[in-house]
């Protein structure tokens, strides 16, 4: 099947799981993932109208978005995997979100540098949930620290939109389940202590698992391999 084929399946899907969820399928939204692929197909994607993009290296995102906003201004891109200090200057002039914040010191040089730029930033804190991948904050008590910071002004260019994690590549799916609770319920607590932040998003949810993160009460689902196929890294 073509990407064409596979969105309008994927968009099918997250309408009735919604809808089977007693959710609005207008509170989520899909984020094609298209790392390793190329500007073709993420025109092709555009051509059915997605909008929403995510890429988790910065200098291929870089590469290929610059293009593309040219072409098609509305196009809205997230940076989702783990960032190194030395490239928050690029990422930020290319993306409308870092999904994948993940310590103070990054939150620091996002700060500096839409600074410079006079920018604001959508940011999204990534929980540590899953026993495989190492990224996001580690604990609770670490995720909240860098919301309070945002709640005390020390970050007035970024915007606290809300929380991401990635589940364990697991195919137990209680594993998967409790790693979505585990960042709903702490988004929760979190919303209370700090009414006046945004804090709507939750980022989960990929190809594999995507439906359960919808029933756990997921607003973006983060979709690569479901879209495009299986990816190239040999490229
Ligand atoms: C690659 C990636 C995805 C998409 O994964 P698929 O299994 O291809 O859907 C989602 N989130 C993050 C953070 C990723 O790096």
């Amino acid at each position: 099947m073509g990407i064409k084929e596979n969105l309008s399946k994927i968009r099918m899907i997250i309408k009735e799981t919604a809808i089977k969820a007693s959710r609005n399928p207008e509170d989520i939204k899909l984020e094609a993932v298209s790392k390793f692929h190329t500007e073709e197909e993420i025109i092709e994607a555009i051509d059915n109208s997605q909008v929403l993009f995510g890429e988790n290296r910065v200098q291929e995102a870089n590469q290929k978005f610059t293009d593309i906003y040219k072409q098609f201004p509305n196009t809205n891109l997230h940076i989702i995997g783990s960032l190194q200090r030395n490239k928050v200057k690029d990422a930020v002039k290319i993306a409308s979100c870092i999904e994948s914040v993940d310590r103070l010191e990054l939150m620091d040089e996002i700060e500096k540098q839409c600074t410079k730029l006079n920018k604001t930033i959508s940011v999204l804190f990534e929980l540590h949930t899953g026993e495989e991948s190492k990224s996001g904050f580690e604990n609770f008590d670490k995720l909240f620290e860098a919301v309070s910071l945002c709640a005390e002004g020390k970050y007035p260019h970024l915007i606290p939109n809300g929380f991401m994690t990635m589940a364990p590549l697991s195919s137990d799916e209680q594993n998967v389940r409790l790693s979505f609770i585990t960042l709903r319920e702490s988004a929760n607590r979190i919303k209370k202590e700090f009414p006046e932040l945004p804090l709507k998003e939750l980022s989960m949810g990929m190809s594999n698992d995507f439906k359960l993160a919808i029933k756990e009460g997921s607003t973006i689902v983060r979709i690569g391999t479901a879209i495009f196929g299986p990816r190239d890294y040999s490229k």
